[in-house]
């Protein structure tokens, strides 16, 4: 029935995108009614691989590149450029120590909770196990430095039950102040991109950062701070299970894909993070210093669209 429809919907995009999204709806919309069941858990399907939960690392490509398609919108502005990106290939960096594998399990929950510590949680209980945690993470001092020159932690900014989580890199100037992550120059363009770009609200996706406190000079983050902070985020996409991650730079991508490549080699396709599809792209504040790079950054999210059957604006002329 469903190839039927994909194969009738060929003659036009339009409808194309419009049943895509509609079995998109009626899937999630079943998956919700069993969760509200009291169903957790559903068999696995046998061709699904395993993503190891030690594997944050191990990301599984699941689509091709997509083919170049034209630019992108957004403004421009500040924040410091990020380091020339390394092109060595990937190496252990950021990233805590990696805990033991589990035994592959039987079945996977709705959300692919076996990726996860701790068990869901219901949607109507999560911006009080975000706030618990955030709290948590207001008096932390894991990171001295970062302790002693912070304004106050930065949390996160969204929807607790967001389909799609953005994660940066870390609170800049603007963030320190108020408490909120990208609202800067940077956060502006972030939002364009989500509203104007991909046709969603900013309060409908939710948005982290790596760090929860501000490096000083707005510097990378250093090894041992990220692995303090890096519970913190996992915790909030376990309690969010987001189904689609949107990892923001090199130090985002870097840190939960385990790797040192480029981001001109991760982005343009799929990786897995908690067995959670996500894709890498630039930074907004990279792409403030290098429009040129917004064209890539539009393809990545186009591909992210079609991905959460979000409908591509087409091409104009
Ligand atoms: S960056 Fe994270 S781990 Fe370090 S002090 Fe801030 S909240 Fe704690």
């Amino acid at each position: 029935m469903i190839e039927a429809d994909a194969a009738a919907a060929t003659d036009s995009d339009d409808d194309y995108d419009a049943e895509r999204l509609r079995l998109i709806r009626e899937v999630r919309q079943r998956l919700e009614s069993l969760a509200r069941a009291g169903v957790d858990l559903l068999p696995r399907s046998p061709e699904r691989p395993h993503v190891p939960r030690s594997a944050v690392a191990a990301r599984v490509v699941v689509e091709p590149p997509p083919a170049p398609e034209p630019a992108a919108p957004p403004p421009a502005a500040t924040r410091p450029e990020p380091a020339p990106q390394p092109t060595t290939t990937p190496t252990t960096r950021t990233r805590p120590a990696p805990t033991p594998a589990p035994a592959a399990p039987a079945a996977a929950s709705l959300f692919g909770a076996t990726e996860f510590k701790s068990p869901f949680i219901e949607p109507a209980d999560r911006p009080a196990a975000l706030a618990l945690l955030a709290e948590e993470v207001a008096g932390c001092v894991r990171c001295a430095e970062l302790a002693a020159s912070r304004t106050q932690t930065v949390f996160a900014d969204g929807s607790p039950t967001a389909r799609l989580m953005f994660i940066g890199e870390a609170p800049g100037a603007d963030e320190d102040r108020r408490g909120v992550p990208f609202i800067g120059k940077a956060g502006q363009l972030l939002t364009d991109m989500i509203t104007k770009g991909m046709g969603l609200r900013r309060e409908d996706v939710y948005i982290a950062n790596i760090l929860k406190c501000r490096p000083p000079e707005n510097r990378d983050p250093l090894p041992h701070e990220s692995s303090n902070c890096f519970p913190y985020l996992e915790r909030q996409i376990e309690i969010v299970r987001p189904e689609y991650l949107c990892l923001l730079g090199r130090i985002s991508a870097g840190t939960l894909l385990n790797t040192a490549l480029s981001m001109g080699r991760l982005r343009g396709r799929w990786h897995r993070v908690f067995g959670i599809p996500a894709i890498a792209t630039y930074h907004p504040a990279y792409l403030l210093r290098n429009p040129a790079a917004k064209k890539d950054a539009w393809e990545d999210l186009q591909m992210l669209m079609r991905a959460m059957g979000l409908v591509v604006p087409k091409k104009k002329g």
